[in-house]
């Protein structure tokens, strides 16, 4: 898909639309008008100016994660030069659940980086684009996933409008994807932050209920006239974040997509249907139709096994 019609798609929301002219409207995406995330949930708010660049989240989190080792050990620091498919720089993986990327803007001397992983949206379009519900937006914030009733479609990784959820392809027939989550499991569940915010040496991430952080992202600002814009990015931008960021530059120079808006992506569902080929509608439907067809093989095959024995 190319990037003009994948804007439109964000645009559309494909799940309120394709998906609800097959009848397979997510119930969590017809739940979704009229819900903002859970209000005393839990955020993270990266301040930019504090960043370093040292990696030391992205160790973290590979611990905690469980992660494979990387290709390039975390002090190596030329992975900031490496330039991907399109001239982009770094992507979160089914490796790297965060990466940290390298900026140089005109006018200011040093880099300046930026870390990324999921934002963990209050209205997450991964949550409402997928028609098996395999997403949940947990009351503490974080966006966790069920990999026991994915069907592989992918549609979510398309549906993302920050490029997060990828696919481990380690078993063809059961992809899962994999994204941050918020340590949910291990930390944020208890209350705990996660372990990227609690590892940085420069506490670049302030942990606490979002509310809050976005009145100390605001105070911030104002008590430290010229050294922030003016703006809380995912305050507000497709219905708000959980993950929050404060920097002194623009945020267009550091790749954040400015062009979002304040709506839920899956609010607008309309342009959608007139514009996208009729082999992306029932494309989910497809990929169900197959995960299910593999699953019945093997556990048929599984059977004829069984009785050989
Ligand atoms: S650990 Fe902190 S300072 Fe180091 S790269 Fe991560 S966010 Fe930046
Ligand atoms: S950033 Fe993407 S993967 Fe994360 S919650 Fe939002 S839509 Fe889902
Ligand atoms: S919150 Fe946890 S899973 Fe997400 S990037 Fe940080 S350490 Fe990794």
């Amino acid at each position: 898909m190319d990037k003009m019609n994948r804007r439109l798609f964000l645009k559309g929301g494909l799940a309120g639309t394709a998906l609800g002219a097959l009848g397979l409207v997510s119930k969590n995406a017809s739940a979704s008008s009229g819900f903002s995330g859970y209000s005393e949930g839990f955020g993270v708010l990266v301040d930019l100016t504090r960043c370093i660049g040292c990696r030391t989240c992205e160790a973290a989190c590979n611990k905690e994660q469980q992660l494979p080792e990387p290709d390039k050990p975390f002090d190596d620091f030329s992975v900031f030069d490496e330039v991907h498919e399109g001239g982009q720089k770094r992507r979160t993986s089914e490796k790297a659940y965060t990466i940290v990327n390298k900026y140089k803007v005109e006018g200011h001397d040093k880099p300046i980086f930026r870390k990324v992983q999921c934002n963990h949206c209050n209205e997450p379009t991964c949550l409402t684009s997928c028609f098996v519900n395999a997403y949940t937006k947990t009351p503490e914030g974080a966006v966790t996933y069920n990999s026991k009733v994915c069907v592989g479609c992918r549609t979510c990784m398309i549906a993302c409008p920050f490029y997060i959820p990828a696919y481990s392809y380690s078993s063809v027939l059961n992809p899962v994807v994999k994204k941050c989550i918020m340590c949910y499991d291990t930390r944020l569940k208890f209350g705990r932050p996660p372990a990227c915010a609690q590892s940085c040496p420069r506490e670049t991430m302030t942990f606490g209920k979002r509310s809050d952080l976005i009145y100390q992202g605001h105070q911030r600002i104002r008590l430290n006239p010229g050294k922030y814009v003016d703006h809380i990015y995912g305050e507000n931008e497709v219905g708000g974040t959980a993950w929050m960021y404060l920097s002194s530059v623009p945020f267009e120079d550091l790749g954040f997509d400015t062009t979002l808006g304040n709506a839920p992506i899956i609010n607008n569902v309309k342009e959608f249907l007139a514009i996208v080929p009729m082999v992306l509608t029932i494309w989910p439907a497809l990929f169900a139709g197959f995960h299910l067809l593999a699953t019945r093989k093997n556990v048929n095959n599984q059977g004829h096994e069984s009785e050989k024995k």
